[in-house]
């Protein structure tokens, strides 16, 4: 699909944490964003900003924004904007998407990297989780976590997907205490075909290290960092 300049205008605006949005806007134009893809957003200050899409129905796209507080930044503008805000975006744009096959797959991703990971895992779940589909996905504290009813869901659909929660500062008993990069072991990952991981330079650069350790091949390794 080609790459669109775009008018999104902001419908509605919820908060899911203390410092992250859920954010849906309308697209004046009709888009097609493959899973993982972004839209780069010129804001009203000057300031261009990417964020991903984490899904759409239609021309309503939702993204996921952690908010920063201080005064100049792109993500406090944004997650600032009134209902009925237009803004320009451009896009959809990358190379961060979910390949066709039907393959056991194994996303990782920590903060708001869960965004792409999200649209590719609810694309999965549309295709009927065809293949075994497993997601580990970290933040740091209890009040950090966020769209836990909707992993629930997806859990329980009884198709072939789990999700397992970290959070590296708190212990609850649906949670899983440490880091996503716990659970990769030689056997562990053996049993999937692609990897798709999303989140701060260092879990991707960690993730991808201990891959290319266990002698996965670079092409079955997806990822983006933020
Ligand atoms: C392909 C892509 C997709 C992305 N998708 C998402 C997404 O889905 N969701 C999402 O939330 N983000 C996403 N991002 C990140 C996003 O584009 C922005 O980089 C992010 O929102 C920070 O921008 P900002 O203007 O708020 O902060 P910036 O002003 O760019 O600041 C960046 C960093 O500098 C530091 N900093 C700068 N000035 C100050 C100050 N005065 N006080 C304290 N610290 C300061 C902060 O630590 C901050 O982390 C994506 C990035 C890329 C490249």
């Amino acid at each position: 699909m080609a790459i669109v300049q775009n008018i999104f205008r902001l419908l509605a605006k919820k908060q899911l944490t203390h410092d992250v949005f859920e954010l849906k806007f309308t697209s004046e134009e009709a888009l097609a964003p493959k899973p993982g893809q972004y839209i780069m957003f010129q804001l009203p200050s000057g300031l261009k900003r990417a964020y991903s899409i984490a899904f759409h129905e239609g021309n309503v796209f939702t993204f996921i924004i952690k908010q920063m507080s201080y005064e100049s930044a792109g993500s406090r503008e944004i997650c600032d904007f009134p209902i009925g805000q237009e803004v320009f975006g451009m896009g959809p744009i990358w190379h961060f998407v979910l390949t066709d096959g039907d393959v056991p797959r194994l996303f990782i991703g920590t903060g708001t990297g869960f965004a792409p990971l999200y649209f590719q895992i609810r694309t999965l779940e549309a295709r009927g989780f065809d293949s075994k589909t497993e997601f580990l996905f970290g933040v740091r504290k209890t009040e950090d976590m966020f769209y836990q009813d909707e992993f629930t869901r997806l859990s329980q659909s009884g198709k072939e997907f789990s999700f397992m929660q970290y959070l590296s500062q708190d212990e609850s008993e649906t949670t899983e205490k440490g880091y996503v990069t716990d659970k990769l072991t030689q056997d562990y990952v053996a049993s999937f075909q692609e990897f798709y991981i999303c989140g701060s330079p260092v879990m991707v650069r960690s993730v991808r290290d201990m891959l290319a350790g266990f002698g996965i091949p670079k092409e079955s390794i997806k990822f983006e960092q933020y």
